[in-house]
Order: C-alpha cells, then structure tokens, then sequence
C-alpha cells in the first residue's frame, strides 16, 4: 500500500482532492515485466506524456510521489487563478460606481474565498485523477521514484524495467519558467521517443499570458528578439480604446500589436494587452499553427460587438498598406462603374 499524505485543513475539499490526487489506501499494481515508457513525475508534463503515450498503445508506468497533477493542480495555475477571480470580483465591486451601480461597502472573506481555491482544486481533480490514469491503461504508482540503473526505477520496493522513460520531476525557481511550455513539451518528448523525431522546443509555437490587470499575452518573436535574430519585421496596431466592446465593457486600456515578417502578411508574433488577453490571444496563435496570414483574417466574419474584433482592426491595418495608389485607382474606378 502506498503511503497516505496529510493534507491542512482537513476539510471534505482536501479530502476529494487526497481522493484523486492520492487515494489513501491506494494499492500500487504489480509491475508488468517490462514497460515502454516510466514516467517519473505526476505533474502536467508526467501527465501528458504517459496518457499521450497509452493512447498510442505503449505499456506506459507512472510514478508520483506527492499529489498527482503537481504544481498546476495543486499550488500554481489552478489556485492561483481561482484567487485572480475573487480579487477581480472585488476590484469590480468597488469599480462598480463608474459604471453606475451602487454595491455598498466592499469586505473580502478571506476565509470563503480560500475555502474556494480548495472546492475548485478538488473538483478538477479527477481529470488527473489515479483512477482516471489507471482506467485509461496507465500503472499508477504512488511513492517516491529512484533509478536503480539504466533500464530500472525503484518505487515502494518494486522494480519497474523500462524501455525509456520520461523524467517530468518538475523545476525549482531558475530562469524564468514559459508557461504552457510543461505541456507541450511532454507531446513533443512522446513524439520523439516513440517515433524517431527530431522536434526542439524552440520550434513550437508556444502563447503565454501573464495574468495581470490588464493581462499580457504574447506568441511568436517580440520586436526586440526580431532585431536580434535579424529578421525584418512590419508591426501593425490598434488599441483597445477603438473597440466598441471594450469601450462598453469600460475595458480601454490595452492595445493589440502584430509584426509581420516585412513584404509578407506572415504573421512573426504579437502581443496582446487587455483585461482578458489569454483568451484573446487564441485566434493570432491559431493563425500562426495553421499558416494563416494577417491579410487573411480581415475577412473573418465576428460578432458584434466583440473584442476579438480588434484581430481585424488590426488586419485591417495591415491591408490598407497594401492598396499601392494605382491599386487604389482601379478599386476606385471599379466602384465608379458598378454605380
Ligand atoms: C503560482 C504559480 C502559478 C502558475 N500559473 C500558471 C499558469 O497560469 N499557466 C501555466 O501554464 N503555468 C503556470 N504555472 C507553472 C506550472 O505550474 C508549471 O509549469 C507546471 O506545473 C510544470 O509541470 P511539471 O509536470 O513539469 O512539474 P510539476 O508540476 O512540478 O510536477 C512534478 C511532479 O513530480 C513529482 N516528483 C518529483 N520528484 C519525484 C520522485 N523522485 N518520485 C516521484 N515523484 C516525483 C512531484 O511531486 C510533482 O508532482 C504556475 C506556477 C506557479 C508556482
């Protein structure tokens, strides 16, 4: 049996999460003779790699040995963003007057609001859950992992022998982590160690968003790493305050910027500033994984009024650039003769 974890306060919120994350009583499964993936480290990384790899048909083990999920579930990404909505909630609350509603005094319950944190964690537990890793094929071993050699690792006396493994133990504080990196860098380990490829990190294109008021997101090259790697860049802008929804949202303060590799609409990176930017940022990743270029998307068809219309503010920019004069001649005579 794999040995049972405390968790402070010992509320029925940790308690479900100790359910998924690390079931006491949990009963470690007898080893197969041989798998073909490890993976030591139940955090997103660890996660990814063994479910992306039992989907493929690998014999896949999986060894964690405090709270499955790691630091995302349990003290990062989840947690801190559910504590982000409360202090949104109140930062609004005490906004409301701009927009003409009478709240009242504003006064947190800090204790509501992490006993919050705890419901939320808990109930988005069993996504990464040992049941759920183990109804999918996966070994789930709870406890300390240890190599023991090149082709074996130690976890609550048992002897697991693997072909590869996976070593997702997680980071301490270095240079600075890029979030969202964690999960795409496992798909790529699993990619590489199962079919032969050659992928680096450095050729994905990874967003990320620092969750501020208003939130920053970026993808792709900044102006400053454009200029480093020689690459000439176009940049194309708009700011927030020019858009009907943020202006009726009272959310002006930001803008949408786009470089673009100079002569082309290929879309190089661009960052986003705005008070829901994460999301924001979606259709320029979107547009850059597909090879869509910015001309393209000042044909999108949005609803109205939205902020992701700033995309085609921005579009727009671009194909106003464009219009050479004599092309704006025969546009123009072309119009003449539709009349
Ligand atoms: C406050 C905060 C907020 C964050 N917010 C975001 C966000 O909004 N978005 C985002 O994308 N990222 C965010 N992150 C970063 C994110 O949490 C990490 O990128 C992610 O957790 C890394 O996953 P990982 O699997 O590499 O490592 P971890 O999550 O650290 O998992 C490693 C796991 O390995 C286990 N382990 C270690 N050694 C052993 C061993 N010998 N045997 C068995 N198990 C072992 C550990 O117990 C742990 O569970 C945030 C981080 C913090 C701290």
């Amino acid at each position: 049996m794999s040995e049972a974890l405390e968790l402070t306060p010992r509320d029925a919120w940790n308690h479900a999460l100790l359910e998924s994350a690390h079931p006491p009583g949990w009963q470690n499964p007898q080893p197969a003779a041989r798998y073909d993936l490890v993976v030591l480290g139940g955090g997103t990384a660890g996660l990814v790699s063994a479910i992306v790899s039992v989907g493929l048909g690998a014999r896949v083990a999986l060894v964690e040995q405090a709270l499955l999920g790691g630091d995302c579930l349990n003290t990062g990404c989840v947690p801190s963003k559910t504590l982000i909505r409360s202090a949104r909630a109140a930062a609004d609350a005490r906004a409301a007057t701009q927009l003409g509603v009478r709240a009242g005094a504003v006064e947190v319950d800090f204790v509501a609001v992490m006993e919050r944190v705890r419901r939320v964690r808990a109930e988005i537990a069993p996504h990464d859950s040992a049941q759920r890793f183990a109804g999918l094929g996966v070994d789930v071993f709870l406890g300390h992992g240890r190599f023991t050699g090149p082709d074996a690792l130690e976890v609550g006396g048992a002897t697991l022998r693997f072909k590869r493994a996976v070593i997702a133990t997680g980071g301490r504080p270095a240079p600075p982590p890029i979030p969202g990196l964690a999960d795409a860098a496992a798909k790529l380990v699993v990619r590489n160690a199962f079919f032969f490829g050659r992928r680096r990190a450095a050729d994905l294109i990874i967003p990320w968003c620092t969750y501020t008021d208003p939130e920053v997101a970026h993808v792709g090259l900044s102006a400053r790493e454009a200029e480093a790697r020689r690459i000439a860049i176009d940049t194309f802008q708009a700011p927030l305050a020019a858009n009907d929804r943020a202006r009726a949202d009272g959310d002006g303060e930001g803008f949408l910027k786009v470089h673009v590799k100079k002569g082309s609409d290929r879309i190089a990176g661009a960052t986003l500033v705005a008070r829901h930017a994460g999301e924001g940022i979606a259709p320029i990743a979107m547009a850059m994984a597909g090879g869509i270029g910015l001309g393209r998307l000042v044909d999108l068809i949005l609803p109205y009024p939205t902020q992701t219309e700033l995309v085609k503010n921005v579009a727009g920019a671009y194909t106003r650039t464009r219009l050479t004069p004599f092309a704006a001649r025969v546009l123009r005579a072309l119009i003449r003769l539709a009349r």
